[in-house]
């Protein structure tokens, strides 16, 4: 379909963009519909032992104050966001070792007795703890790839290893996991070039779901001095994955909103079907923060309803052709 060629024209030049934005509404219309799904996000942990150069709650960061909800919590945080009407949860954290397998696979277990499906999003872990999760009860998984520039990941991530990356992300479709996938836009070096790259990944890993977010600088970081990511630009690249990967799942990102106030809301226009509310339990949720000012939620339901989408009742399972 499109050539790498194609894609680097089309993101190095912003006369079509308009064009871009109103193709990527299309196609997700004819192939996802009006419906939009919420997934409630827990971020239950924010101890973790990577060093991502970008990411304000990485080893390195001194100045936050940890935290990590307990297993009991988690369920009872699960169970009052599903009692509110939300048909997935979102399960997020560090990569925090207190959550050992057996540890997971009993707030899977429990969280899936109740009405939900459910995402993990908690690192790389061995083939085997995917495996486990699976069958405790665990439906999709989210681990971005970042960069698919090989030496920016390295760069970014040390002590890390891309192709550990990918690995995750081949167990994890193996396994019979919906994946999530994406890539941030704007880190120090980053190419266009390798944005099209990333797009192309996405396609051939056969993500399920891919979310784009624009890097936002984080003041305890290295890289509290670089500017963020262009906002347009990633939007033009969450544009292009719905154009090639059509009928997958792609959240409006936080960072968007972070960067612009409406940024959700033109997301949803520019392809998006998906919006993680973060729903989790007062005390905590502020402490997790990746990046500064994290945009909240408000009258999330409204503002669906005033662009004519619909906030959907469903699971939000990946619609194979509509
Ligand atoms: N530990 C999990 C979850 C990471 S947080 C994992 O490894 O998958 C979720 C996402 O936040 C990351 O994948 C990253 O793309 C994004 N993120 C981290 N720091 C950011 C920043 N400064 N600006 C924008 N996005 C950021």
């Amino acid at each position: 379909m499109f050539l790498k060629k194609e894609i680097i024209n089309i993101l190095n030049d912003n006369a079509g963009n308009d064009e871009l934005f109103n193709l990527a509404d299309k196609i997700r219309r004819e192939n996802v519909g009006d419906e939009v799904y919420l997934r409630g996000l827990i971020e239950f942990s924010n101890i973790c032992k990577c060093k991502c150069k970008y990411c304000g709650i990485c080893a390195d960061n001194k100045n936050i104050e940890r935290y990590r909800i307990s297993p009991e919590d988690i369920i009872l945080n699960a169970k009052n966001a599903i009692d509110a009407g939300y048909k997935t949860i979102v399960l997020q954290s560090g990569e925090d070792n207190y959550f050992t397998v057996d540890i997971m696979y009993k707030i899977i277990s429990e969280i899936k007795k109740f009405d939900t499906a459910l995402t993990l999003s908690i690192g790389e872990r061995p083939r085997e703890d995917y495996e486990a999760f699976k069958e405790a009860g665990a439906d999709r998984y989210l681990i971005r790839i970042e960069t698919t520039d090989k030496e920016l990941y390295a760069k970014m991530h040390p002590g890390m290893s891309f192709e550990n990356r990918i690995r995750c992300l081949r167990d994890l479709k193996d396994l019979g996991y919906e994946v999530g996938t994406g890539c941030l836009v704007g880190l120090p070096g980053q190419r266009i070039e390798s944005l099209a790259d990333d797009i192309l990944f996405f396609k051939e890993i056969g993500a399920d779901m891919v979310g784009i977010g624009p890097f936002i600088p984080h003041p305890d970081t290295g890289l509290a001095e670089v500017k963020a990511g262009d906002f347009t630009l990633a939007l033009k690249v969450m544009a292009l994955a719905r154009i090639l990967l059509k009928d997958i799942n792609i959240p409006a990102t936080t960072a968007m909103e972070t960067l612009h106030p409406n940024g959700r809301i033109i997301a949803l226009q520019c392809g998006a079907n998906v919006i993680m509310p973060n729903v989790t339990m007062a005390d905590y949720g502020k402490k997790y923060e990746i990046y500064p000012n994290k945009a909240r939620i408000i009258g999330i339901s409204e503002k669906i309803a005033g662009i004519g989408r619909v906030v959907s009742k469903d699971y939000g399972y990946r619609k194979k052709g509509l």
